[in-house]
C-alpha cells in the first residue's frame, strides 16, 4: 500500500509533470481534474476542491462545492500518455468525493456506494472478491476519424492471426495494464468478428471497480493509438453476439472461502446458495444497474449467450448465473452473465453484493439447477418450473428497481432518484424517436 509521502517521491522519481484526480459520475463516465504535481501535497492534504453542479446526477446549484480526496493506494502512471513523444507524464489517482457542508461523503458518489455495500459484507463477516470478463468490439473510422461499425477484423472465438488482427492491440493494451498493477489472466478474440475478451485477476470489489473504469479507458486510448475505435456499448451490431461483462463473485471470511463446501454436489456452501437465491430474488431490480442503456436489451435477447432467464446452471451459458465448473477452496464461485461493460462498475458491484447479503440474511432457499437450454423453453415450460425473466427494456428494469427496496436502499436515496430520473429520460427519448428499422419497414410501405 504505497503512502502519501511514497507516492510524493514517485512523483519526483518518474518526473509526473500532472496529475489527474478521476471519480466517477452516476452513469459511469470517468471524470478528471487535472493538477500540477507540485500540487499533489497539498491535494492530500486538503484535497481539492471542484463545483459539482455541471456533474450528471451530483448536486444542485446552490449547494455545489465539492471535494475530492486522492486514495493514494490507487496511483498509477498513465502508460499511453507518455508512449506519445515529447508528452508530458500524467499519473493518477482516483477519489472520495466528500460533501463540503457536512464534511461526509457525498451520497452521491457511487465509490461511496460501493464502499458502504462492502462495510456492511464486513459487518456480516465477509469480504466480496470479483472477477471481471469485460468484452468489447473494436471498430473501423471513417475518413472523419468517426467511430464505423465496420468490424477491424472477421475472426472469430479464440481465433489466432490473421484473422484475429487486434493481436497487436490486445498485447499493448495488456502491457499498459500490467504497468499500472493489473495481473492480467488471459485475453483471446471473441465470437463475434471484431469483438474481444482481456481478463484480469479477481480481487477485492473496491479494486475491481477501480480495475474496470481504469480497463475501459485503457483500451480505448490503445485502439485510439491504433487508429481503430473500441467500445463497450452493449450490442453495436444485431444478429450477432452482444458484449457482456461476466461477472465471477466469491465471499472470503476468517476461514478463507466461504462460498466452498466440499461435500455439495456443485462444490457450494449454504451461504454461497443464499447469495445465490439473493440475486436470483432481486435480478429484475439489479438488471436496471448492470444493464443500464436502451441498447443493454438488444444484447439481452435469445440465442446470442446472453441471460434472460432468471435461473442458475452448472452447464448451460443461457442462465442469468452459472456455476464455472472450477471449484475448491479457492476457485468455488458463482458467475452473473447478465451484466455489460456499459454499467458504472462501483454501483453494478454494490447491488450484486447487497443482492447477495440479503439472501443470506433472509436464509433465503436456492432453487435446483436448471440442465436444459433455457432458450428452448415454451411459456408454459417456464410457468411451471417458475423461472421469471429478465426485464425486456431499460422501462420496465427501471420499474423493476423502484418497486425493490432492498436494490433502492442499497443505492441510497440520491442515487436511486438521480439515476431513475436520468434513465427516465433517456428511454423516453429513445421511445420518442424515429429508427432505422422503422424508416426500413414503413418508409415506402405506407
Ligand atoms: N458475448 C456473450 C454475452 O453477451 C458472452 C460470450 C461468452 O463469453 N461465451 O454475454
Ligand atoms: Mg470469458
Ligand atoms: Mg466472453
Ligand atoms: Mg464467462
Amino acid at each position: 500500500m504505497p503512502s502519501k509521502d511514497k507516492i510524493l517521491s514517485l512523483i519526483q522519481e518518474e518526473g509526473v509533470d500532472f496529475l489527474r484526480l478521476q471519480f466517477t459520475d452516476i452513469l459511469g463516465t470517468v471524470k478528471n481534474v487535472s493538477i500540477p504535481a507540485h500540487q499533489a501535497a497539498k491535494a492530500f492534504e486538503d484535497g481539492i476542491y471542484f463545483d459539482g453542479s455541471s456533474i450528471e446526477g451530483f448536486v444542485r446549484i446552490q449547494e455545489s462545492d465539492m471535494r475530492l480526496n486522492p486514495d493514494p493506494d490507487t496511483f498509477a502512471i498513465l502508460p499511453w500518455r507518455s508512449r506519445r513523444e515529447d508528452s508530458t507524464v500524467s499519473a493518477r489517482l482516483i477519489c472520495d468525493v466528500i460533501n463540503t457542508t457536512t464534511g461526509e461523503p457525498f451520497k452521491g458518489d457511487p465509490r461511496y456506494v460501493l464502499k458502504r455495500a462492502i462495510a456492511r459484507a464486513k459487518d456480516m463477516g465477509y469480504d466480496m472478491n470479483a472477477g471481471p470478463e469485460p468484452e468489447f468490439f473494436v471498430f473501423e473510422k471513417d475518413e472523419k476519424g468517426r467511430a464505423t461499425t465496420e468490424t477491424h477484423d472477421h475472426g472469430g472465438y479464440f481465433d489466432l492471426g490473421p484473422k484475429d488482427l487486434a493481436q497487436e492491440i490486445r498485447a499493448e493494451i495488456i502491457y499498459m495494464l500490467e504497468s499500472m498493477g493489473f495481473e492480467v489472466e488471459a485475453s483471446h478474440h471473441e465470437v463475434a468478428p471484431g469483438q474481444h475478451e482481456i481478463d484480469f485477476k479477481y480481487a477485492d470489489a473496491l479494486t475491481t471497480a477501480d480495475n474496470i473504469a481504469t480497463f475501459r479507458s485503457v483500451v480505448r486510448a490503445v485502439a485510439e493509438l491504433h487508429g481503430v475505435h473500441a467500445t463497450f456499448m452493449p450490442k453495436p451490431i444485431s444478429g450477432i453476439n452482444g458484449s457482456g461483462m461476466h461477472t465471477h463473485i466469491s465471499l472470503f471470511g476468517d476461514d478463507g472461502n466461504a462460498f466452498h463446501e466440499e461435500e455439495d454436489e456443485f462444490g457450494l456452501s449454504e451461504t454461497a446458495y443464499q447469495f445465490l437465491a439473493g440475486v436470483l430474488e432481486h435480478a429484475p431490480a439489479i438488471t436496471a444497474i448492470c444493464n443500464p442503456t436502451v441498447n443493454s436489451y438488444k444484447r439481452l435477447v435469445p440465442g446470442y449467450e446472453a441471460p434472460i432467464y432468471v435461473a442458475w446452471s452448472d452447464v448451460n451459458r443461457s442462465a442469468l448465473v452459472r456455476k464455472p465448473a472450477a471449484r475448491g477452496p479457492n476457485a468455488s464461485r458463482i458467475e452473473l452473465r447478465s451484466p455489460d461493460p456499459s454499467c458504472n462498475p462501483y454501483l453494478a458491484l454494490a447491488v450484486m453484493l447487497h443482492a447477495g447479503l440479503d439472501g443470506i440474511e433472509k436464509e433465503l432457499e436456492c432453487p435446483g439447477p436448471v440442465r436444459e437450454n433455457i432458450y428452448d423453453f415454451t411459456e408454459e415450460d417456464r410457468i411451471e418450473r417458475g423461472i421469471e425473466t429478465l426485464p425486456g427494456t431499460l422501462g420496465q428494469a427501471i420499474k423493476a428497481l423502484n418497486e425493490d427496496e432492498v436494490i433502492l436502499d442499497a443505492l441510497g436515496p440520491h442515487i436511486a432518484s438521480k439515476f431513475t430520473e436520468a434513465k427516465t429520460h433517456e428511454y423516453t427519448e429513445f421511445l420518442a424517436s424515429v429508427s432505422q428499422w422503422e424508416l426500413d419497414q414503413y418508409l415506402e410501405t405506407f
